[in-house]
């Protein structure tokens, strides 16, 4: 089952995308409307509301009075946390209700307003945001909704900004333009994105990629697609997982890189990636295990074993490298990678190296290999580095 958070700004059009998600046949599950109906008269949270808070929050039909609540908790931190005591359980419950009645091959939406400020994102297997500027948010929100425009502007200006939605956004749909157009995004995100990444999980496979090597320029953003992958297998693997972190080219700021993520999942023995608990987590969040690499290339004659898990996502090619902590495998990527951070010199010349390569024509394997020997070449400077840097403060 692929889960995917769907969110954006007030007025910025998640509940159309949700629409036409439901029309292609997600499970949608709206948090709004689980946040109204855990409170309708005859819930027990409705209950508890009207003890903590008196009949004045109700109206005369026995109704919640939501504006004369909001009036007591918009100005009362302390009341609100009352109510949210009483209502988040409430709406946990009925959402896991909700998601476990969906049949196991569904791709289920959770449209969440709430995402972003809650942090949220390493729930889903994907987080889809919509975004739109903020004038024309504000103007669909008085056009279509009736609000007035300074209303729309406070609960605009109240919610989280677009550098944090972007910051967890794995996919965002712009909703700019039209109707139709976003339509169009949708149906496509669909096809090319939810429908083979559930594919891929259900089957327990990960997406196919080309063969055909190309470099990307730099990319800003690796770093923070890292991070979301990270937050998300530290989450499946809790304390299994003694640490999660990017390596590889695409976590060093200013190289070109395959676009692939690499991350390297520190385990206290190797044994514990081979227990089905450890697999089976990481192929349900999506990181299926790839059979048949089971070590690195030494670069000191001894033995580097390691497991490797790739990603059933379409839309993100990411290895995951699974090694013992304190072994000489599990440190050269660090060492590695924090010498190219540090090294201008380093990076420009695995930078040509790279180009040199791509030169050739060669396949993504053919690459791999090729790069080797110039991988045991800097092995010294690499240690040289690496003992440096342990040794000065900072
Ligand atoms: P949200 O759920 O994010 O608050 P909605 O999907 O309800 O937003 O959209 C807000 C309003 O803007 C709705 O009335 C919707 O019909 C309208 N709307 C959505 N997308 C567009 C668009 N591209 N152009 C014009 N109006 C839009």
């Amino acid at each position: 089952m692929l889960r995917v958070g769907l969110t954006g700004g007030i007025g910025s059009g998640k509940s159309t995308v949700g629409r036409t998600l439901a029309d292609l046949g997600a499970v949608v599950v709206d948090a709004d409307a689980v946040a109204r109906e855990v409170v309708e008269p005859g819930m027990p949270a409705l209950s508890a509301i009207r003890e903590r808070f008196g009949e004045a929050v109700l109206g005369k039909d026995g109704a919640l009075d939501r504006p004369a609540l909001g009036r007591v908790v918009f100005t009362d931190p302390g009341a609100l946390a009352d109510l949210e005591a009483i209502t988040h359980p409430a709406i946990w419950r009925r959402t896991a209700d909700l998601l476990a009645e969906a049949p196991d091959d569904a791709i289920l939406v959770h449209d969440m307003p709430l995402v972003v400020e809650k942090d949220m994102g390493a729930d889903y297997h994907l987080v889809v945001v919509v975004g739109a500027d903020a004038d024309e948010r504000r103007d669909r929100l008085v056009r279509d909704r009736g609000m007035d425009a300074e209303d729309a502007q406070a609960r605009i200006d109240a919610q989280a900004d677009d550098e944090a939605r972007r910051a967890a956004a794995d996919i965002w749909l712009d909703n700019n333009g039209t109707p139709a157009q976003l339509d169009v995004e949708v149906r496509r995100l669909w096809a090319e994105r939810l429908e083979p990444f559930n594919e891929n999980l259900l089957h327990g496979i990960r997406a196919r990629r080309p063969d055909a090597l190309t470099l990307s320029e730099p990319d800003e953003t690796w770093p923070v697609q890292a991070a979301r992958l990270v937050a998300r297998i530290e989450r499946v693997l809790g304390e299994r997982a003694v640490t999660v972190e990017h390596i590889g080219s695409t976590s060093v700021p200013g190289l070109p890189a395959k676009d692939v993520i690499d991350l390297q999942v520190g385990v206290a023995a190797l044994a514990d990636a081979d227990g089905a608990g450890f697999v089976d987590a990481l192929a349900r969040s999506g990181f299926p295990r790839i059979d048949g690499v089971t070590s690195d290339n030494s670069k000191d004659g001894s033995e580097w074993p390691k497991r490797l898990h790739g990603s059933a996502d379409p839309g993100r090619v990411a290895h995951v490298h699974v090694r013992e902590v304190g072994t000489p495998g599990y440190a050269w990527p660090q060492k590695f990678r924090d010498w190219l951070r540090a090294d201008e010199a380093a990076r420009d010349e695995y930078a040509s190296l790279k180009m040199d390569l791509l030169a050739q024509g060669l396949t993504t394997t053919g690459y791999a290999e090729a790069k080797e020997p110039w991988f045991d070449s800097v092995h010294e400077r690499v240690m040289a580095h690496s003992a440096s840097s342990a040794h000065s403060p900072g």
